[in-house]
Order: structure tokens, then C-alpha cells, then sequence
């Protein structure tokens, strides 16, 4: 029998009603559980009741990072509806593809995204618009609303969420994200990420982001602790709440180039890290160098490995563990199970290198619209994550790179995040990305992309002895550009496809190869 979905802002209204949930810190907006639990019952009934949404109808948001965000995906949930949040980084263009796809009945948007959201709702004929803020039409509908008082039977089997995928790699796919896809990952991440009613977190990845939304802000929820929500990161301001005795934050999430930030700003060296519980760390190859710049500051990184598809936790790294196993995103998460796969179908030995394939209830069924995708990216019930992986003879598990970054020279693989983890161990650089560019007599080379730190210098030479005394010699990237930053998509990821189209000319290989 399929098991319903029970609202956690509900039961810890009922047992913690006074207790701080959600702080708005742009705004300065508090709420505490009884708070939450009133205004997302007005809002489901603003949605189903005057809006006209309907079980299975989609609900958009396009904001900067805000609590109402968090209230419209419980007043979804309550109401049967499907969560759309929306990339704010997008163009008019890029979006239309999105809701293009997903068509959504109500599209929800602050007042910096005002025109690209009414832009992109008129294209799509989204029947209804609400604007957040003070005297906006989405505080009007809250308090006009009757609340839901009798919600939609929901189980776990159900959609809560199309979540797109980052667009690292290609268009944006939209991820089917079930009830029970997140309520596993609650679970599953419990443990490893220490999440507890105590836990108070400091949201600064975007909420339209797995990242951001599942690390940790809805298991921190789902546990009865708090969320603080920086509308856009900003290292400093991160830094100095983190110190901050009086906010009490024990728990941090963010994709490598936050913690870059953070690494580099001047307030670093003074920060207090001490009430840090948790600091996590996933969604790109983390520079070992930059894991230990955190460690001389008493903060043991947890590596974890996961996916939009994959709700996201699939492995995390032991606090115990992160030093021992800088590198490492760890081992599986309770109830998920993977592989290590070679090309012909069969498991790959230890130390070996495969295509990481996971499976369990916290996968994605499947993508919306999209059959070419879920007929290339299931296999027996295994989602192929097309992240080259290996584990070693402990069982800790190391995602070497994505198999499409990987490049060919000489014969040789390799893999790009390895090289730059070496090039992040100059201290000069501040950003690098390695990619394969064609070339006669190897197939292809490896070219440096290297963003150089504020006041530093560094020479192509330097780089090249660096490498090689810390590389086999095919590894060495044999082409060296320097770039002012490197583009990234809008969680902070590298966004390679934009540097091979920049730099993909075949070039003579350089005089240092
Ligand atoms: P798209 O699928 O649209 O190309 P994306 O894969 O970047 O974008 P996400 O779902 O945000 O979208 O990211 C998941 C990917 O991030 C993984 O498949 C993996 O390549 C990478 N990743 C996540 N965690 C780690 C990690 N700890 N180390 C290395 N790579 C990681
Ligand atoms: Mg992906």
C-alpha cells in the first residue's frame, strides 16, 4: 500500500510551535513553526481555492534566494501540487524552454525578477502571476485566503518537484523528484551530516538547486531545527554570521568555488569556526589543497557526492574520516545502494575505475518529458550517473570527473580534475579548468584555463614545471590560458562547454610539451 506523505511543518508546529524555523536574512523576517504552518495553510488555500491550482498542476517560482520560496513548496505539498522552482540566472529564452516543458499554472516572482518572470509567463500563458514582497499580490492572497484545513491525500509515490538539472553538461533536464525521493534523503543524510532539531543552518547555495535545497535546508526542516536565508552568498557576510555566537549556525553547505570564496576573503584567517558541526562540501571536484586550507583552520570538510536526480544525497564523508580521506566523497548513504561499472556491463575491481551507477528510493523515476534521457540513463533499474568513479580497498569512493570531460592524449585517459587539483596547489591560482582541445599528432591536449589570484603572478613556465614534477607527462596540460574568472553556471559550477566553445580551435602544441 503506497504510504502517505505526512507535513513536517505540521508536526513540528504541533510539537515545537515556538521554535524558530525560517529567518529571512535580507529582510530581517522570522517565523517559527506555528508562523509556517498558518501562512503555508493560507497560501495552499489562496493557490486551490482562488488561483483554481489543482492536484498535479505546477507552481513556478523565480526569486533570489527568499523564505517564501520555502512556503510555496510546502503549500504545494499541501495542496497536491508540483513544486517548479526556476533558475534565476536564466534568459527570457533559456527559461521559456523550461516552462516551455513543464507549463506551469502560477508563476511566483520577486521584484528584481519581475520582468523575466511576467516575460516568460505571457510567452507561456501561465494563467496566474503573484509578486512577493511588501504590497505585493503574494502577501494580498495570504491574507485574503481561507486556510487549507483538509489536505490532498498524498503519498510517497507522488510528484512534489520538477527540479532541472544545473545545464553543466547540456540543456537542463527536468528531474522527476517524488514525496518519498526527499523523505529518504532526510533520512539517508541524518546520520552522516549530523542533522538534528538542533541543527541551525545557513543556507547561501540557491534554493532552485539541489544543492540549496536539500543541503541540509529540507532535512534541517524535516528534523524541527532552523534555517538562515542569505538571498545571494556573499563570502564575507557568511563569514561573519558563521562567527556570529548569537545566530548559532552549526551547519554549512556549499559546492567548492563557496568555500573558495570564503578561503580567500581577508576575513578568513580571523573567522570563529568553532560552533561548526557540519561543513559540507559536493556538486563539483573539490581541490584537495583547498580541503586542507580548511582543515589548518580546524574545519573538517565532508565531502558528499550527489545529483538533482538523485534527491541528492549518494554518498558523504565521515567527519572522522575527512582528513584521512581528503579527496573521498566517502561511502553510501544508508539506503542506496551503487556500483562501479566497467563498459561491458560487469563491476569493476577495486582501485578500478567504472561508471558510478546508483539505485534506491531516493532516485529519480525518471525525467519529465524526456524519453531519449530515460532511455539513455537507466539500465535495470540503475541510473548511470556518467561520473567516472572508483573505490578503494576501505570502500571510500572517489568521483574522479564526468566520463564526457574526460580526454584522450597519446592514448592516455585523463581526467581534468586531477590535473587541477594539482594546479590549485600553486598559490597563485585562484581558479582553474582543464579541458581537452583536438590536436594532430595527440588526438587531443590538455589545455590549463587559470584565473591568477589578485597581486600574484605566474608564469606559463612555472606552470609547467609544477606539472610536471607532480604529474605523469601525458598528463600535463600542454596549452596554458589565462582568463580573468572562469565562467561558471549558476551554482557555481565550471561551465566547460562555454571554454571548449571559446578556446576549441585546434592549436600548434606549445614549445614546453
Ligand atoms: P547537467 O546534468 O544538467 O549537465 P549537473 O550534472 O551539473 O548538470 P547537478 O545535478 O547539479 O547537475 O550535478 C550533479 C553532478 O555534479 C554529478 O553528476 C557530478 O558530475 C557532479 N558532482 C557532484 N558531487 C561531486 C563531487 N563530490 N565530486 C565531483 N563531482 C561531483
Ligand atoms: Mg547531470
Amino acid at each position: 500500500m503506497p504510504v502517505r506523505y505526512y507535513d513536517w511543518i505540521v508536526h513540528h508546529c504541533r510539537r515545537t510551535p515556538d521554535k524558530i524555523a525560517l529567518v529571512d536574512l535580507a529582510s530581517g523576517r522570522r517565523f517559527n513553526y506555528a508562523q509556517l504552518d498558518a501562512r503555508v495553510s493560507q497560501l495552499a488555500g489562496h493557490l486551490r481555492d482562488q488561483l483554481k491550482v489543482s492536484a498535479g498542476d505546477r507552481v513556478a517560482v523565480l526569486a533570489l534566494n527568499t523564505t517564501d520560496t520555502l512556503e510555496v513548496q510546502f503549500a504545494c505539498f499541501r495542496i497536491g501540487a508540483i513544486f517548479l522552482p526556476l533558475n534565476t540566472r536564466l534568459t527570457v529564452p533559456e527559461l521559456h524552454y523550461i516552462t516551455g516543458d513543464a507549463s506551469p499554472v502560477v508563476m511566483i516572482h520577486d521584484d528584481d525578477l519581475a520582468e523575466t518572470a511576467l516575460a516568460v509567463a505571457k510567452l507561456c500563458n501561465v494563467a496566474s502571476t503573484l509578486r512577493l514582497g511588501p504590497g505585493g499580490s503574494y502577501e494580498a492572497g495570504i491574507a485574503s485566503a481561507r486556510p487549507v484545513e483538509r489536505f490532498e491525500e498524498v503519498t510517497l509515490d507522488d510528484i512534489s518537484t520538477i527540479m532541472y538539472t544545473s545545464g553543466t553538461t547540456g540543456q537542463p533536464k527536468g528531474a522527476i523528484i517524488t514525496h518519498g525521493m526527499t523523505f529518504w534523503n532526510c533520512v539517508n543524510l541524518g546520520g552522516p551530516a549530523y542533522i538534528s532539531p538542533s541543527s541551525v543552518l545557513l543556507t547561501v547555495l540557491p534554493l532552485f538547486h539541489t544543492g540549496g535545497l536539500n543541503c541540509y535546508t529540507n532535512p534541517v526542516l524535516h528534523s524541527g531545527g532552523t534555517v538562515l536565508i542569505m538571498r545571494v552568498f556573499d563570502p564575507a557576510e557568511a563569514l561573519r554570521l558563521i562567527s556570529d555566537p548569537a545566530q548559532r549556525i552549526n551547519v554549512f553547505f556549499g559546492v567548492p568555488s563557496i568555500y573558495q570564496f570564503m578561503a580567500q576573503h581577508a576575513a578568513f584567517a580571523t573567522s570563529d569556526f568553532s560552533r561548526l558541526i557540519v561543513g559540507g562540501v559536493g556538486g563539483a571536484p573539490m581541490p584537495v589543497p583547498l580541503l586542507k586550507t580548511w582543515e589548518a583552520r580546524g574545519v573538517a570538510l565532508q565531502q558528499g557526492y550527489g545529483m538533482t536526480e538523485t534527491s541528492p544525497a549518494v554518498m558523504v564523508l565521515d567527519r572522522e574520516d575527512a582528513a584521512r580521506k581528503a579527496g573521498s566523497s566517502g561511502k553510501p548513504v544508508l539506503h542506496t545502494e551503487v556500483r562501479i561499472v566497467r563498459p561491458d556491463g560487469t563491476d569493476a575491481a577495486v582501485d578500478e575505475l567504472g561508471e558510478l551507477w546508483v539505485k534506491g528510493p531516493n532516485i529519480t523515476p525518471g525525467y519529465w518529458n524526456r524519453p531519449d534521457a530515460n532511455a539513455s540513463s537507466f539500465t535495470d533499474g540503475w541510473l548511470r550517473t556518467g561520473d567516472a568513479t572508483r573505490m578503494d580497498a576501505e570502500g571510500f569512493y572517489y568521483i574522479v570527473d564526468r566520463w564526457k570531460d574526460m580526454y584522450i592524449s597519446g592514448g592516455e585517459n585523463v581526467y581534468p580534475a586531477e590535473v587541477e587539483s594539482v594546479l590549485h596547489q600553486l598559490a597563485a591560482v585562484a581558479e582553474a579548468a582543464v579541458i581537452g582541445i583536438p590536436n594532430e599528432q595527440w588526438g587531443e591536449v590538455g589545455m590549463a584555463v587559470i584565473a591568477v589570484k589578485p597581486g600574484h603572478s605566474l608564469s606559463p613556465a612555472e606552470i609547467h614545471t609544477h606539472c610536471q614534477a607532480n604529474l605523469a607527462r601525458f598528463k600535463c596540460p600542454r596549452l596554458i590560458e589565462f582568463i580573468d574568472a572562469l565562467p561558471r553556471n549558476a551554482t557555481g559550477k565550471i561551465h566547460k562547454p562555454t571554454l571548449r566553445q571559446r578556446f576549441s580551435q585546434p592549436k600548434p602544441t606549445d614549445t614546453a610539451a
